[in-house]
């Protein structure tokens, strides 16, 4: 009986049933994007579950929250999310959860404020993960606040947390090596919104985007007319589409580019605001930012 009624009330709530997994004896999390899902899990390894809200290929400054979602938010030990005004349109469910003393691990705060790059006065990247380094800050972070909720597995954290920082050092080398291949004078980044400026700052590049630091605002197409321009001026070999944002703009880009003679090369799909798939061999964090660098120089060279 008390299972017909459980059914009854889900289908009621449609799409308000909880996805998460609720396992006893570990620590019930949910993550935002898929980096972070990522992060947690190699920093949490056996003694969390955990409940990514967001897929590959979908597109976090645009993502609501499903009444599904909430309650799994609701009922997990520990949110984490990304901050810097990342999941646009989540923050009054993260209002809300600080209310009740939701324990929430936001990683804008374990980063150096130094760190964060500046649009203009009042708003910030969000887009911290293309820097390895920040990603490293961003990892012992996530270690200390787990210790800070689960102290008896503490000396697993920090285990945890070394190994996947050696990984990501290495990584960190891997891309200023492959960056190096390139004249700096060919380090130019197209692509379709503005997602790329850590990546720039930290490995040498010139990034132009058609669109602002979040997808929500519209490529213009004055915009696109000086981008083309500037092609042609640099005689920029590739330009970029990404994973979570439509192809449309990046190829109005194109066809500007051919209408004054030169031609560019769609270069290949970045990942810009979420990891690839198991089918693409780009699911973690690691692979996914290994994936990018690659695209970026082999198209440019
Ligand atoms: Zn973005």
């Amino acid at each position: 009986m008390k299972k017909i009624l459980l059914i009854g009330l889900c289908l009621l709530l449609i799409s308000g049933c909880s996805r998460s997994k609720h396992v006893e004896g570990k620590i019930n999390i949910v993550a935002t994007t898929t980096m972070l899902t990522d992060l947690v899990s190699q920093i949490g390894k056996d003694h969390v579950s955990l409940t990514g809200l967001m897929g590959p290929g979908i597109d976090p400054h645009l993502y609501q929250a499903s009444a599904g979602n909430v309650i799994d938010m609701q009922n997990a030990d520990i949110v984490v999310y990304n901050g810097v005004h990342l999941e646009g349109k989540m923050s009054e469910i993260f209002d809300e959860l600080s209310k009740v003393n939701k324990t929430t691990i936001k990683l804008e705060d374990g980063l150096n404020q130094s760190a964060l790059i500046h649009v203009d006065e009042e708003t910030l990247d969000p887009h911290i993960w293309f820097d390895v380094k920040n990603w490293e800050d961003g990892a012992r972070y996530v270690a200390q606040q787990l210790s800070a909720y689960d102290p008896e597995n503490a000396a697993d954290y920090a285990q945890n947390a070394q190994d996947y920082l050696k990984q990501l050092e290495e990584l960190d080398t891997y891309v200023r090596t492959r960056a190096e291949e390139l004249p700096s004078s060919q380090r130019y980044l197209v692509t379709a919104h503005d997602a790329f400026n850590y990546f720039a700052r930290a490995y040498g590049f010139e990034v132009v985007a058609i669109q602002g630091i979040s997808t929500s605002s519209e490529a213009s197409t004055t915009n696109i007319r000086h981008l083309a321009d500037l092609i042609v001026e640099k005689k920029i070999k590739a330009i970029f589409v990404e994973s979570s944002v439509p192809t449309k703009t990046i190829q109005s880009l194109k066809d500007a580019v051919s209408s004054r003679g030169f031609n560019v090369e769609i270069g290949g799909s970045l990942y810009s605001d979420s990891l690839g798939d198991k089918q693409s061999n780009t699911e973690t964090y690691i692979k996914t930012v290994k994936a990018n660098i690659d695209t970026i120089v082999d198209a440019l060279k």
